[in-house]
């Protein structure tokens, strides 16, 4: 099954897309984990993106479309890709339609997880992600069982340069701005799904799960 994650920054994507990508066998494919390891790596496509992200504006087209079309021409991603950060414009998602199309495959699901403004601030400012495997935590819940190592791989824990408030305004207003017209342009192809993101982590798992298969069990 092919999934796109959409939703606000601090929604729950990243938490959602790894329990999903372990339950359906596809590869959870997050382009700004992406980024964030092309910058640890000081690779040139890591040296351009941070002067983006530092400032909580989006990655040029050509650069992050590039990226994902190579990624999602890796083997993993014939069994079921989730997509997680990507699209986050039209022109990334009119990119994508057409790659796949090309392949003969498509888009099963975009699934939209809401969260009201207010609560994602408390979210992002809150978060601490692990520098090995990516899971996001949190001060408040999730936590990890030992302060500063992640559960699962017991990586070191840090916080993202990106989830100041002034940076987090920023996103906000981008997503606004450029992401939320991909709600119109998946509802119009018949895609989209909306579930709840503010309940409990496996209850949000649980609507995923079924919005997509609601949706992918349609006649296309
Ligand atoms: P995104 O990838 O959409 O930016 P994350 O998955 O990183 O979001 O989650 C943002 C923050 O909120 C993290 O600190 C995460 O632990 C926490 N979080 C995720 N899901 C929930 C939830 N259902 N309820 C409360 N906090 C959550
Ligand atoms: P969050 O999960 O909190 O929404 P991400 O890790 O997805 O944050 O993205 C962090 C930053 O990486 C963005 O602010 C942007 O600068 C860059 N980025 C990630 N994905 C994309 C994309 N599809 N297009 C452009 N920029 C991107
Ligand atoms: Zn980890």
């Amino acid at each position: 099954m092919n999934l796109i994650l959409l939703g606000p920054p601090g929604a729950g994507k990243g938490t959602q897309a790894i329990n999903l990508a372990k339950k359906l066998g596809a590869a959870h494919i997050a382009t700004g984990d992406m980024f964030r390891q092309a910058i640890a790596n000081g690779t040139p496509i890591g040296k351009k993106a941070k002067e983006y992200m530092d400032k909580g504006v989006l990655v040029p087209d050509e650069v992050t479309i590039q990226m994902l079309l190579e990624r999602l021409g890796q083997p993993d991603s014939k069994n079921g890709f989730i997509l997680d950060g990507f699209p986050r414009n039209i022109s990334q998602a009119e990119a994508l339609d057409k790659a796949l199309s090309d392949r003969n495959s498509t888009i099963d699901a975009a699934l939209l997880i809401d969260v009201k403004d207010s609560e994602l601030i408390g979210r992002l400012t809150g978060r601490w992600v692990c520098r090995t495997c990516q899971t996001p935590y949190n001060v408040k819940s999730p936590q990890p069982k030992v302060q500063g190592k992640c559960d699962r791989c017991g990586g070191e824990l840090y916080q993202r340069e990106d989830d100041k408030e002034a940076v987090i305004e920023n996103r906000l207003k981008v997503y606004r701005e450029q992401s939320l017209p991909l709600i119109e342009y998946y509802s119009k192809r018949g895609r989209l799904k909306r579930v709840s993101g503010e309940q409990a982590i496996g209850n949000v798992e649980k609507d995923l799960l079924e919005a997509s298969k609601a949706t992918a069990g349609r006649v296309k």
